[in-house]
């Protein structure tokens, strides 16, 4: 199965996950004759709509749970140069639990499911993880509760990394997670469906940009200078799961 999950965005004209790949049109992606097309197909909305069915559900979850745990490695590697080493273990714990309840969460809604997965991070993974990814899905799912568009959920995930800041008492810049999360979202909202199909590349930049950085947040920051030079190892998590939504909604499962 490899078809995408933003079928609008050929019938609204604007470029494939394909022809941005290639870097087709990247810079008008949005334009007012796209803009046009995409209002005529639904109504007053421009943005396109995700047309999530169950087995595109089952896809996502799958894919992105299968790829947390193929990076437990690279995951312990990273909190052990700067943590307690667990960070692996931690998140293959949380989405082996999601994988194995992977049937019964894609029989439910989009943001119902992202709910249930929230509740299951938390639960599994531990650790400061756990809480953090367990909020972001919670949130997105209960801000996502009538989203249809991309730009509905860009604005879910918008308001869930702001429970994110408020459960870690953290913000951008402190060499986190949230180090992807802030700049893919923001990404997000400037390109909308032009940014999809680059979702891995940016996250992936956005994580390796935390190696400069001096931890000022979780188990990191008792090293103080000593942080310096190395990935923080949610941002490396958090950019593995966003470069898999990314695949998978452009149809490359
Ligand atoms: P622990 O730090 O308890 O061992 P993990 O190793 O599973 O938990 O997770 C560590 C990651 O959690 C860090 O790399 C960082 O990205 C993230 N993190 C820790 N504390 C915070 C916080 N207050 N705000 C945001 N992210 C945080
Ligand atoms: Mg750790």
């Amino acid at each position: 199965m490899a078809r995408a999950l933003i079928p609008l965005a050929k019938e609204a004209g604007l470029p494939s996950c394909w022809a941005q790949e290639e870097g087709a049109q990247e810079e008008g992606a949005l334009d007012d004759g796209a803009l046009d097309d995409g209002a005529q197909e639904n109504g007053a909305e421009a943005s396109p709509g995700i047309g999530m069915e169950r087995e595109d559900r089952l896809a996502l979850i799958v894919a992105v749970a299968r790829a947390v745990i193929a990076h437990e490695g690279e995951l312990t590697r990273l909190d052990q140069a700067i943590g307690d080493g667990d960070h692996g273990v931690n998140m293959r714990r949380g989405f082996e639990a999601v994988l194995h309840e992977a049937d019964a969460l894609a029989e439910l809604g989009t943001a119902a499911a992202l709910e249930a997965i929230g509740y299951l991070l938390v639960n599994r993974i531990g650790g400061a993880a756990g809480p953090l990814y367990g909020t972001l899905a919670l949130s997105m799912g209960r801000h996502g509760g009538n989203a249809q568009t991309l730009d509905d959920w860009i604005l879910a995930f918008g308001q869930a990394i702001e429970d994110v800041k408020r459960r870690g008492k953290s913000e951008g810049g402190q060499k986190t997670l949230l180090d992807v999360f802030v700049p893919v979202h923001a990404v997000l909202v400037e390109k909308g469906a032009g940014a999809v199909a680059q979702l891995a590349r940016i996250a992936e930049d956005a994580a390796e940009a935390t190696r400069p950085m001096r931890a000022l947040r979780g188990r990191a920051a008792f090293l103080g200078d000593r942080s310096v030079g190395h990935v923080d190892p949610g941002a490396r998590s958090a950019s593995l799961i966003l470069g898999v939504i990314g695949r998978v909604l452009c149809g490359e499962n």
